[in-house]
């Protein structure tokens, strides 16, 4: 038995799947940018992108559930060849789905990627985009030289289509912490982010998301590399609080791999934990699952899931408290 899973039994807490709301497909590895805290190890060279072929598989499996929203991530997912017709098709399956773009910003900016901010307006695309600060010294150095700019100028398009002002139109921001640390209060940051971009860039936004950086991917060699993850992990040991458990996104989301395969969550994606039947001996696809067969399953858990559960809680939503 894992860390994890032995904290919860010693506390006598159940973790099991309740009724699935969102389907988390990470449709890449590859991205335009090589984040420092990037726990998908994602790049430019990385070779992995869901097919058409995959893509048609899933939208079939969709039009038979009634799972409201469909949230797109990768890497950058807006570089696959058929993240156009993926969205069109969602939007017209019926019921029409919620979309989600998890959006690197930068990418908006791109040579050959110039109308899809329109595009993403055009299909009433949420997007949640990564902001790890409001000054330009912390971006670039967790994200790279020159991000920050790129950011602050795919903002303000995204605010000349309406995003973060129309209601149909959310835009959502994410921090996450530059080092070994919690993320501070959601509300106080987001209090902060706001009053800094509107006053130095005139930038508007719906949401502050804060998320934990989970000791995985490329976050994790960092520790390593500086002797900091055993302290990492005792921070989020001894940070557990058990008020976030019913919070946790495994516990309605679906997440699917680049070739379709189902985790509990993007992180255990990353760490090959994929579902598999009865008998563990025969791995999962999303087409091999029955969508209303899902609540009370047992959830795949490992000595990371503490990054979700230290202090406020940490979701693809932002913190649970
Ligand atoms: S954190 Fe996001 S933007 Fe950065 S390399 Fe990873 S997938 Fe790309
Ligand atoms: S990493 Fe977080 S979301 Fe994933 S299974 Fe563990 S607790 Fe749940």
């Amino acid at each position: 038995m894992n860390k994890f899973a032995k904290r919860l039994t010693d506390d006598l807490i159940s973790l099991r799947r309740a009724r699935p709301a969102i389907l988390q497909l990470n449709v890449a590895k590859l991205c335009n940018l090589t984040c420092v805290h990037c726990h998908v190890n994602a790049g430019p060279k990385r070779k992995e992108i869901m097919s058409r072929e995959t893509i048609d598989r899933i939208l079939d499996w969709l039009a038979n559930s009634n799972i409201p929203t469909v949230d797109l991530t990768g890497g950058a997912p807006e570089m696959i060849p058929d993240f156009r017709y993926l969205i069109e098709r969602v939007k017209t399956l019926q019921p029409s789905r919620h979309i989600i773009d998890r959006c690197n910003l930068t990418i908006l900016l791109e040579r050959g990627y110039e109308d899809l901010a329109a595009f993403l307006a055009r299909h009433r695309v949420e997007i949640i985009a990564s902001m790890p600060c409001y000054s330009s010294e912390n971006v670039n150095a967790q994200r790279g030289e020159g991000v920050f700019e790129g950011s602050i100028a795919a903002l303000q398009l995204l605010n000349s289509l309406s995003y973060g002002i129309d209601p149909e139109l959310p835009l959502h921001l994410v921090y996450n912490p530059g080092g070994e640390f919690l993320p501070p209060s959601q509300a106080e940051l987001e209090a902060d982010y706001k009053r800094e971009l509107r006053k130095h860039f005139g930038i508007i936004f719906n949401k502050l998301y804060t998320l934990a950086n989970l000791p995985i991917g490329r976050f994790a060699s960092y520790l390593r590399h500086n002797n900091k993850l055993d302290e990492y992990m005792e921070l989020l040991v001894t940070t557990f609080n058990p008020a976030t458990i019913d919070g946790l996104m495994c516990r309605n989301t679906i997440s699917v791999g680049w070739r379709g395969e189902v985790y509990d969550c993007d992180f255990n994606q990353q760490l090959g934990m994929q579902w598999s039947s009865n008998g563990a001996s025969k791995p999962l696809f999303l087409w091999d699952i029955d969508p209303d067969l899902l609540e009370g399953r047992e959830i795949m858990t490992g000595a990371h899931c503490f990054g979700c559960t230290a202090g406020a809680g940490s979701t693809c939503g932002g913190a649970i408290m």
